[in-house]
């Protein structure tokens, strides 16, 4: 059976080798420590790459045989090149697939290397772990900004976070600075700067004791993820939506369906679902070596 490395590079680096998308002989991860955490921000995009390959030639082992490599980050990807990252701004415009590849040769490794958004990498993982790689896979994760992937793995666009969900003046609160949309509402640094006095759990503890403000913005925020995703459905199609991050803890489901149904009316259309999902790195590798496994067909 196949081998593949799949790889995330965000705050840090994690790599596994995949096998029948199962991670064989557990994940790596740099910088280990998490003091570290602002170790890749600081390194020029030369290094990233080195650092990279070295990962790679660590999870594959002594025998360095494996079909391909599949790179998942964060940020706008075209044809193998970053063409924005957002938390790692040095990479922009780099040919990291080509760089990595040529990386792997100086060492004597032929293997194609695949570069994929990584909330996309993300959706494809989720996929593969329900045996649903031949289904339409679209997962929010809820933390500092709004992220959105979707499996299959197709060329284009999709800043779901940044979907408008309302045409209201004083939205303004998107790390993006777009007015209107759903990461203004219900991302962590928005609701943060919405409320400067109240922490966002201590806004849906609030909710919770009846105080009519916080109430009042907790159905707005459920209101936004339900827009948002009846704007996919209706651009998309039906189908499984996943939730995840560190905010899940935030949604009340029967209140997201009552809102969901409100908004989707027509009857082809409702035969969607939504689940809470955990967000776990192994899941997200996973993912990264699907989109290998894919480019190699
Ligand atoms: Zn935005």
């Amino acid at each position: 059976m196949a081998k593949y490395v799949g790889v995330t590079l965000s705050e840090r680096i994690v790599a596994g080798l995949v096998v029948d998308h199962k991670v064989l002989g557990g994940l790596r991860s740099f910088p280990e420590a998490a003091d570290d955490e602002y170790a890749l921000v600081e390194m020029p995009t030369d290094q990233i790459v080195q650092t990279l390959c070295d990962e790679v030639m660590a999870v594959a082992g002594s025998e360095h045989k494996f079909a391909g490599v599949g790179v998942g980050l964060p940020g706008l990807i075209r044809n193998g090149v970053v063409e924005e990252a957002p938390n790692l701004p040095q990479l922009k415009g780099a040919s990291v697939a080509e760089m990595l590849s040529a990386q792997l040769r100086e060492r004597g490794i032929e293997a194609p290397v695949t570069l994929a958004n990584d909330a996309d990498g993300f959706a494809a993982g989720i996929a593969a772990a329900r045996g649903k790689l031949d289904s339409i896979i679209r997962v929010w994760t809820l933390g500092m900004g709004i992220g959105f992937g979707r499996y299959p793995f197709t060329e284009g666009v999709w800043e779901g976070g940044h979907t408008a969900v309302t045409l209201d003046d004083k939205e303004r609160f998107c790390g993006c600075g777009g007015r209107g949309h759903v990461e203004g509402i219900m991302g962590h640094r928005a609701m943060r700067l919405r409320f400067l006095d109240m922490e966002p759990d201590e806004v849906f503890e609030a909710a919770k004791q009846g105080d009519v403000r916080c109430l009042e913005f907790k159905k707005l925020w459920h209101k936004a993820l339900a827009a948002a995703t009846a704007n996919s459905i209706h651009m998309t199609g039906a189908g499984k939506f996943f939730l995840a991050g560190f905010n899940v803890r935030f949604v009340d489901l029967p209140m997201l369906k009552d809102y969901l149904t409100q908004m989707v009316k027509m009857s082809p259309l409702q035969s969607y679902s939504v689940e809470i999902v955990e967000d776990d790195a192994e899941t997200r590798v996973i993912g990264a070596a699907v989109s290998a496994e894919q480019a190699g067909r």
